[in-house]
């Protein structure tokens, strides 16, 4: 079910939304897991392969507060779970669970809890393992982060660099600009990078990486402009629907 990605980050892909877990192993087996997901029996079967190969979990970052990225399972172990400041969750967040409740019924939100912020501009992650940059990219969610491994040239891009979503923004008002400037901040470390991993999707090479970032734009251009973009990932319906509820949004907007 592990794919391995690089020397020390292996990715597992749920085929619900092509949604990625990611595992981060220190040299002495503990792990690092980003956005474990999907569905419960998924969580218990990821803790089984890493007690399989000898692995611990010991500690946890998600990328950002939807509910397919700060899941949580009984078969998982209690251990740091962080996320930004802007980012992190409450345990007793009931609109967050009803989503979940309603997408993919059955976790249990008391055993999922909540996420732990991180202190205001944490630059790592307070973990003894290997170097976990983190870049903050608003646009898609609040808080929303990446995670850049600098010794393994891995970045973990949360819901960014997809293949089969074009950008999903969040309702705020700067959302476009913030999402285009997360957007450069991402090629600047790309540029340094051989892995990709997005949240939903295929991982990419750091060539294929830079070519997201420049349908991505491409994208917004577009949808600031009012023109209906030829994307091919508009050809999923479920994408398309979120285009065309925020391609209305922003209209209202401009009216
Ligand atoms: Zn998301």
């Amino acid at each position: 079910m592990l794919e391995q990605v690089s020397a020390r980050v292996w990715v597992t892909t749920s085929p619900t939304w092509l949604t990625t877990s990611s595992v981060v192993v220190a040299d002495d087996g503990a792990c690092l897991l980003v956005d474990p997901a999907l569905t419960p029996a998924d969580l218990v079967s990821l803790q089984g392969e890493l007690t399989g190969r000898g692995w611990h979990v010991a500690a946890a970052f998600s990328t950002h507060p939807h509910w397919d990225h700060v899941l949580w399972s009984e078969a998982l172990p209690d251990v740091p779970r962080w996320a930004t400041p802007g980012a992190a969750v409450a345990s007793t967040d009931e609109e967050l669970a009803a989503q979940a409740a309603r997408d993919l019924p059955g976790h249990r939100w008391d055993v999922v809890g909540g996420t732990t912020p991180l202190p205001p501009d944490t630059t790592e992650l307070p973990w003894t393992g290997l170097r976990a940059a983190v870049v903050a990219t608003p646009g898609h969610a609040p808080g929303h982060a990446s995670l850049h491994l600098p010794g393994e040239g891995v970045l973990v891009a949360g819901d960014m660099l997809s293949d089969v979503e074009v950008p999903l923004l969040d309702d705020d008002d700067d959302a476009v600009d913030a999402y285009r400037r997360s957007l450069q901040r991402l090629a600047d470390v790309v540029a340094s990078c051989d892995v990709v991993v997005p949240g939903h999707g295929r991982v990419a090479d750091g060539a294929e990486a830079s070519r997201r970032i420049d349908a991505d734009h491409r994208y917004l251009d577009d949808l600031t402009a009012g023109v209906d973009p030829l994307d091919a990932r508009l050809g999923e319906p479920r994408v398309r629907a979120e285009h065309v509820a925020q391609a209305a949004r922003l209209g209202a907007e401009r009216r």
